[in-house]
């Protein structure tokens, strides 16, 4: 069964009805119930087969934007609902269609939401833009899973940043504002290793990072991916501008409407 079929086999279940269908894309009427229960537009949305997955685009920009990075909507009007490389996207399976329309009626409830907020909703789930960032972000949450389930719930929800520093050999790490620690990036490791350990256990067992198992290594790699994932994030953002791609207009601090920074 091609991607396509298999999507078809489960559509209904997932508020999604056939319009009409043929050489290798498909038009849906598509509407995701709200849990307000209140009336909302349909989505007339046209899902194209690529290789093994498809890609899915509003038929017409009607309901949403055709671009807008902060929305997750491609250059070309498709919807990014996936990580790219970091998570699996072929649909040979009706669990795998069944998981991929659950994302796209998660992706249309989101865009409603930001719609109305004028911001990307969902903070915990936050996904960087651009593929370059996308391996940052999951590397640096890596990172912070293994310094505990705190750690990494304190990077999604937006506690971690890094510092503004003078200093172009270090990198310092705050959280709720306060200073965690300092990185040198040549040497790629903690400035201070003697320095208490900043896991999630790290009050109990009180040892330095450099004996915690493994910390100081999981914190200098955090830093370290966390200014990757920055600097993609500032790259992919140029690379829209000189793509002469202009912001939509409907959110709030999109990086797009501003001048570019630095
Ligand atoms: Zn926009
Ligand atoms: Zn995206
Ligand atoms: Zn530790």
């Amino acid at each position: 069964m091609s991607s396509l079929d298999q999507l078809y086999s489960v559509a209904l279940e997932n508020h999604a009805r056939l319009l009409s269908s043929g050489d290798g894309q498909a038009i849906y009427v598509v509407n995701p119930p709200s849990a307000s229960g209140a009336p909302s537009p349909d989505f007339i949305l046209e899902i194209r087969r690529d290789g093994k997955s498809v890609t899915v685009a509003e038929q017409q920009p009607t309901l949403l934007p055709s671009f807008c990075a902060e929305r997750h909507i491609n250059p070309d009007g498709t919807f990014c609902l996936y990580w790219g490389e970091v998570e699996p996207s072929e649909i040979d399976s009706r669990e795998a269609a069944e998981i991929w329309w659950g994302r796209l009626l998660t992706f249309l409830l989101r865009q409603r939401s930001a719609a109305a907020l004028r911001r990307w909703p969902g903070k915990t789930d936050a996904r960087a833009h651009g593929s370059t960032a996308a391996r940052f972000q999951a590397m640096a949450e890596e990172n912070a899973a293994a310094l505990g389930p705190r750690f990494l719930a304190s990077l999604k929800e937006d506690r971690l940043r890094l510092a503004k520093g003078r200093r172009r050999d270090r990198a310092a790490l705050l959280k709720d504002g306060r200073r965690l620690v300092s990185v040198l990036r040549g040497e790629r490791r903690m400035m201070t290793l003697r320095q208490r350990c900043k896991c999630d256990n790290a009050d109990k067992l009180l040892l330095p990072a450099a004996a915690c198992s493994g910390h100081a290594g999981q914190l200098a790699d955090l830093v370290l991916n966390l200014d990757g994932w920055q600097r993609a994030e500032a790259d992919f953002y140029t690379l829209l501008r000189i793509g002469k791609h202009v912001c939509c207009g409907t959110m709030d601090d999109c990086p797009l409407a501003k001048p570019a920074a630095r």
